[in-house]
């Protein structure tokens, strides 16, 4: 099912696009955990990382290339930045359409907060 990121994608509602080519786009986060805080999605639907299939390959690796080259765009290269994604319901994922979140721009602190 489609989900409001396929929306932004096709750029039928607004949102702050940083990138977008045939397979991939990037936006900043409506609500920011950090300076730097874009999501780089798959043009494809793909509901969570547990859906890929082997023909998703190039666009997952895709992902990443772009990651890497947003985060020089953006300044926070040099000092490191955080790639998250999260899958289903204990791993907090609220919009089912895959999607990577680039973080940065602050010492972004533990992985993981340390008890429940
Ligand atoms: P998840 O928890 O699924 O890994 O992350 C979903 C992210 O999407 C959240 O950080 C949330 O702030 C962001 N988000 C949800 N709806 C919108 C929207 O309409 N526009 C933008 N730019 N970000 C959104």
């Amino acid at each position: 099912m489609s989900t409001i990121f396929s929306k932004i994608i096709a750029k039928e509602i607004p949102s702050q696009m940083v990138f977008q080519d045939d397979r991939v786009t990037a936006f900043k986060d409506i609500n920011p955990s950090a300076p730097v805080h874009i999501l780089i999605v798959p043009n494809k639907e793909i509901p969570t990382i547990d859906d890929v299939t082997p023909e998703d390959e190039a666009v997952l690796g895709h992902m990443l290339i772009v990651a890497k080259q947003i985060a020089r765009e953006q300044g926070i290269a040099e000092n490191g930045y955080r790639l998250i994604i999260n899958c289903r319901s204990d791993g907090g994922q609220e919009v089912y359409h895959l999607h990577m979140h680039l973080l940065g721009g602050r010492r972004l602190g533990p992985m993981l907060a340390q008890k429940d």
